[in-house]
C-alpha cells in the first residue's frame, strides 16, 4: 500500500508513474473555497442611490465561465437609463459632492475602503465565480488592491492643492466611465478613488460578462451613506458604453479596454470639448539577459504571462531572450509549466483559473493556431482540463519571428511568444517593434543596463527584475496604441482635474 498521499492518488487512478512522479508531489487535495458570495437571483441599475429596474424592463444572465452556469441576471440598461443616471450624476455633483470640502469628501472614501475590506472574501468569491479568475489571485491581489486605492485616494482629498503646486485645482463636473473584464473590481477602483477624491461625480458601465462585483459594490456605496447620484451603475453591452461614452452631459470619459474599441471612441469625440483617457491593449517584451538570476526570471515570466490567464493588458507576452540562454531558459519554462495547475478557479491551489468567455477562447484558439501554421515551436503541458467551461492550456512557442502574428497581436490568454537577441540594441529594437507601449520587463544583473532600458524602451511601465507590481501611488497608463493618460498616483489625479 503506497504511503504518501500522493502515491495514493496515483494507485487510485491505476495511472502508470514513471515521467509523471514530479508532477504528483504536487498533487494536492482539492482546496475549495466556501466563502458564500451572497448573490441576488437579479440585479437591477444603479441610479441616485437606488436599484432601479431597467426602463425597457430586459435582463441579461451572466455565467460561470468554469462551469457555463448562470450566476444571477442583470439589467439591461438603455439610453433612458443611461439619461437618468447622467442626471441623478449632475444633481449631486451641483447638489452635495461638487461642493464638499475635501476633508468630507475623504471620510466617505475611507469608509468604502474599509467596508470592502470587511467584506473581501465575499468579493473574491464573486469575482472569481463571475470572472473565471484563481480565487487566490481574487482574494490576494483583486480586492486587497481595489481597497489600497480607495485608501491612496482618501489620503489625498484633502490634500489637492498638491498635485498641482502653485495652481488651483477643481472637479471637472460628471465623469463617464467603461471598463473591461479582467479586473472588473480593480478597474472600477482606480476610475472611481480618484474621480471621487476630486470631487467628480459618476456614471460607470462594467463588462457585460463580469457585472456582479460591480453592483455589489452599489450595497457598500448605500451602506457608507455615500450621496445619492454621486457614483451611478449602468449595465448591458457594447452600445450602453458608447451612450456612456457620448452622453452630452459628460465632463470626461474614461475607457479602459480594446485598442480597437478606443480608436472607436475617440473618433465619436472629436470635436466635442470633452477630456479623453484610453487605456487600451499591450504586447509587452520580458526581456531576459544571459547575467539574470534564471530562476527567478522564469519565475517573473510565468507572473507575466501566466497571471489571471493572460487576460492583463500589460502582459509579458512576448519574452525576449538572450541568446546564449536561451535553450536553458525554455527548459526551465517548460519544467515550470509542468507543474502550473490549471482548472477549476475556486480552488485555492489553482494558478491557471477558466478564460472569461467563449468568444475570448475562441480569440485565443484561432491565434494558436495561426502560430503553429506560421511555423512557430508549440509546447503545452500534459495537463487534462475540465469537460465543462472554457480553459486553455499555458501555451509557450519557441522560433518566432517578428513577423508572425503571435508576435504582434494582442492574445489576451495564456500564450508565450519567445523570441531571441543577441545584442542589447537588438533587444530594444525588437521589444519597441510594436504598436503598443504598455509596459516591458528587463532581467539582468546589472543597474546601469536597466537604467539605459527603461529609457529607451518605449512602455508606460518598466519593471527590472520583477514583473506585474502594482501599486496606488504609482502611476499607470501608456504610448502609442496602448492609449494615453495614467491612473494612480498623483498624475491620475491631475486627469480627473480642472486646472485654475
Ligand atoms: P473591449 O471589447 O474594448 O471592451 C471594454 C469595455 O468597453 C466593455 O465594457 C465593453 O462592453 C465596452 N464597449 C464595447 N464596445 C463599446 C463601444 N463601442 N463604446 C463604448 N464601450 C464599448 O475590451 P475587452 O475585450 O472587454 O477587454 C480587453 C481589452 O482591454 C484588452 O485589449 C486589454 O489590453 C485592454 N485593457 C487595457 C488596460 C489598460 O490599463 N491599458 C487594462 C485592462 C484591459 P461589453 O464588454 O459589455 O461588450
Ligand atoms: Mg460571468
Amino acid at each position: 500500500m503506497p504511503t504518501s498521499a500522493s502515491a495514493r492518488k496515483t494507485a487510485r487512478r491505476g495511472r502508470p508513474a514513471p515521467e509523471l512522479i514530479f508532477g504528483d508531489l504536487w498533487a494536492f487535495d482539492p482546496a475549495p473555497e466556501t466563502a458564500d458570495p451572497k448573490l441576488k437571483p437579479r440585479y437591477d441599475l444603479f441610479i441616485g442611490g437606488r436599484f432601479v429596474a431597467p426602463a425597457g424592463g430586459r435582463y441579461f444572465d451572466t455565467i460561470n465561465p468554469a462551469n457555463e452556469q448562470k450566476l444571477t441576471e442583470i439589467a439591461l440598461a438603455g439610453s433612458v437609463d443611461v439619461d437618468a443616471a447622467y442626471a441623478a450624476a449632475q444633481r449631486a455633483f451641483t447638489t452635495t459632492w461638487g461642493r464638499m470640502p475635501g476633508r468630507e469628501r475623504a471620510k466617505y472614501l475611507f469608509r468604502i475602503a474599509r467596508l470592502l475590506q470587511d467584506r473581501a472574501r465575499e468579493f473574491a468569491v464573486a469575482e472569481t465565480l463571475d470572472g473565471g479568475k484563481p480565487i487566490k489571485e481574487s482574494r490576494d491581489f483583486d480586492v486587497p488592491m481595489a481597497a489600497a486605492h480607495f485608501f491612496y485616494h482618501a489620503g489625498w482629498a484633502d490634500k489637492l492643492e498638491y498635485i498641482a503646486p502653485g495652481r488651483g485645482v477643481a472637479p471637472l463636473g460628471v465623469v463617464g466611465q467603461v471598463i473591461p473584464w479582467n479586473f472588473p473590481l480593480l478597474m472600477l477602483a482606480w476610475k472611481i478613488a480618484p474621480a471621487l477624491a476630486l470631487g467628480n461625480t459618476v456614471v460607470l458601465k462594467p463588462a457585460e460578462t463580469t457585472s456582479i462585483t460591480c453592483l455589489k459594490f452599489a450595497e457598500i456605496l448605500q451602506d457608507a451613506g455615500l450621496p445619492p447620484g454621486v457614483v451611478n451603475f449602468v449595465t448591458g453591452a457594447g452600445e450602453v458604453g458608447a451612450a456612456v461614452m457620448t452622453h452630452p452631459t459628460a465632463a470626461k470619459v474614461a475607457f479602459t479596454g480594446s485598442t480597437e474599441v478606443g480608436k472607436r471612441i475617440l473618433r465619436s469625440l472629436a470635436g466635442t470639448e470633452k477630456k479623453l483617457t484610453l487605456e487600451l491593449g499591450g504586447k509587452a517584451a520580458n526581456i531576459v539577459f544571459d547575467d539574470a538570476p534564471l530562476d527567478q526570471a522564469v519565475e517573473g515570466i510565468v507572473n507575466g504571462i501566466f497571471f489571471n490567464q493572460g487576460h492583463v493588458c500589460c502582459a509579458g507576452s512576448r519574452l525576449l531572450v538572450h541568446e546564449p540562454v536561451a535553450e536553458r531558459v525554455l527548459a526551465k519554462l517548460k519544467n515550470r509549466l509542468r507543474v502550473l495547475r490549471v482548472g477549476d478557479p475556486m480552488d485555492k491551489n489553482t494558478d491557471i483559473g477558466a478564460i472569461n468567455s467563449k468568444p475570448q477562447l475562441d480569440k485565443i484558439r484561432s491565434l494558436v493556431a495561426s502560430g503553429v501554421k506560421e511555423g512557430a515551436e508549440m509546447y503545452q503541458p500534459p495537463c487534462v482540463l475540465p469537460s465543462k467551461g472554457f480553459y486553455f492550456r499555458p501555451t509557450v512557442f519557441s522560433g518566432v519571428s517578428m513577423s508572425h502574428r503571435i508576435a504582434r497581436e494582442e492574445i489576451f490568454g495564456p500564450v508565450l511568444s519567445i523570441l531571441t537577441f543577441r545584442t542589447v540594441d537588438e533587444a530594444v529594437e525588437k521589444a519597441n517593434n510594436t504598436a503598443y507601449g504598455l509596459s516591458a520587463g528587463v532581467w539582468t544583473d546589472k543597474g546601469s543596463r536597466i537604467l539605459k532600458l527603461s529609457t529607451e524602451l518605449k512602455a508606460g511601465v518598466v519593471w527590472a527584475n520583477t514583473y506585474n507590481k502594482f501599486d496606488p501611488a504609482s502611476p499607470f497608463g501608456g504610448y502609442k496604441e496602448s492609449g494615453f493618460g495614467r491612473e494612480g498616483g498623483r498624475q491620475g489625479l491631475l486627469d480627473y482635474a480642472k486646472l485654475v
